[in-house]
């Protein structure tokens, strides 16, 4: 039998998500659910300075709005431990070693070595110090930053995404994994947490491909075999430029306040990227069937926040009552699924229902553009039971006896009865109102 899959999702809590890291999300949960593995949620929370509780909070509470509920969640501050183990047989093993330039020092380095036309590589001569120099240097008062001794051959994987990879290291600097703080940077926790968790998938954006190559020799060093790997494009504006900068603009937490569905957002996370056109799934269990990581482009995919949003509206114009009863209740919404089902195909959010509500329940204010006709009008009103056909009825009895057609029928009677002159099919709308506010609403 296979190995379950185990897949996790490791944000900083540093800021809330954004589109660009609820699609590694999202690719993560539609991929433990479509191979019945788990989905975990890793909170990278090692840069103490930057990390915040709010913030932690804030991630799980997009996740949860989101639908992708993790089956497991850990805090990287919680492990420091075993990050001090791992680094203990690093060191036994020869593989970190202490260095203690400033960071000045390695920049001189660094321009010495552009000048001469080289590659801007760490030159390892801290390998080369004695005892007594460290002793030196310790008592000025320098601490160790500590970097771990790249093997200088190839590492190879096959990427689920990009296919065939192949990396060597001739220009990669040995990279720092311990600062002189005694913090850790991401490098090595992340190996150590994906060994302890039994990750089988790292599925994450290109922008950590170097780290790919660098973490396998790292599971390597630390006796584990390196998990598989899927590295996805990256997303762009609309306008093809980087997402980045817009990102505060792009939260979930900012879709969501702006009336996004969730699915709306999940269906694009999970679409992008795919040569297929986006469809509308009637619900998650359709995006899971269809998954398949394989399907992702290399190529980077643009992101257009118009897109969400049409898709969004798309989508609420077939939602059932049942997915929106408790939101319309908190928006102090009735009327049951028959007002939804009247008024569903005219919104772009949710919310615009209590818009709605109310031009259907107060009284409305309008210019009485065409008292006769109006008044004509009333008196041509169907008896109640009222129901779906009525509209027709009425319109149809005027017609007849006015003459008018189109707009000059239709208009004057949706301005009188909705004070507005755009909105949801009148046939709905109409019964909801009712025959007592008609009249008087055709009166005033
Ligand atoms: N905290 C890292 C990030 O957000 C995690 C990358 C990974 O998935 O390993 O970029």
């Amino acid at each position: 039998m296979a190995m379950a899959t185990r897949v996790r999702f490791a944000p900083s809590p540093t800021g809330r998500i954004h589109i660009g890291n609820t699609r590694t999300a999202v690719l993560n949960w539609l991929f433990a659910r479509k191979t019945g593995g788990e989905f975990l949620l890793r909170l990278d929370d090692t840069d103490t300075a930057r990390s915040t509780e709010a913030f932690a909070r804030g991630i799980v509470e997009d996740l949860e709005w989101l639908g992708l509920r993790p089956d497991f969640m850990f805090r990287q501050s919680d492990r420091l431990d075993r990050y001090d183990a791992a680094t203990e047989r690093l060191k036994a093993a020869g593989r970190l070693y202490a260095c203690y330039e400033t960071p000045d020092e390695l920049d001189r380095k660094r321009k010495r070595q552009l000048a001469r036309g080289l590659p801007p590589v760490y030159d390892r001569s801290a390998l080369k110090l004695t005892p007594e120099e460290k002793a030196r240097f310790e008592a000025e008062g320098r601490r160790p930053h500590w970097r771990f001794l790249l093997e200088q051959r190839r590492v190879a994987w096959n990427d689920h995404i990009r296919g065939p990879q192949s990396f060597d290291f001739d220009s990669l600097s040995d990279p720092v994994l311990i600062r002189n703080d005694g913090s850790y940077l991401y490098t090595l926790p992340s190996v150590v947490d994906d060994i302890d968790e039994k990750i089988t998938h790292v599925i994450r954006g290109e922008d950590h491909v170097t780290n790919t190559a660098v973490q396998i020799q790292l599971f390597e060093a630390l006796g584990a075999t390196a998990p598989d790997f899927a590295h996805h494009s990256l997303l762009l504006g609309a306008d093809g430029q980087g997402l980045s900068k817009r990102t505060g603009a792009l939260s979930i937490e900012s879709l969501r306040e702006s009336g996004i569905e969730p699915l709306a957002v999940v269906t694009l996370a999970a679409t992008l990227g795919t040569s297929e056109t986006v469809h509308l799934p009637e619900n998650v269990a359709e995006l899971i069937a269809h998954f398949d990581l394989a399907r992702l482009s290399r190529a980077p995919v643009r992101f257009d926040e118009a897109e969400l949003r049409a898709l969004s509206a798309r989508l609420i114009h077939s939602l059932p009552y049942t997915a929106v009863a408790e939101r319309l209740t908190a928006l102090g919404v009735g009327g049951g699924e028959p007002f939804w089902l009247a008024v569903r195909g005219n919104l772009e959010r949710v919310a615009e229902a209590a818009v709605w509500w109310h031009v259907v329940n107060d009284p409305v204010e309008a210019e009485a553009d065409d008292p006769a006709f109006l008044a004509q009008a009333r008196t041509l009103l169907p008896d109640e039971p009222w129901g779906a056909e009525t509209w027709r009825d009425w319109t149809n009895r005027l017609k007849e006896a006015t003459g008018r057609k189109g707009k000059a029928l239709f208009m004057p009677l949706r301005k009188a009865l909705t004070g507005l002159d755009h909105g949801p099919e009148m046939s709905g709308l109409l019964p909801l109102i009712g025959r007592e506010r008609v009249i008087e609403r055709l009166r005033s």
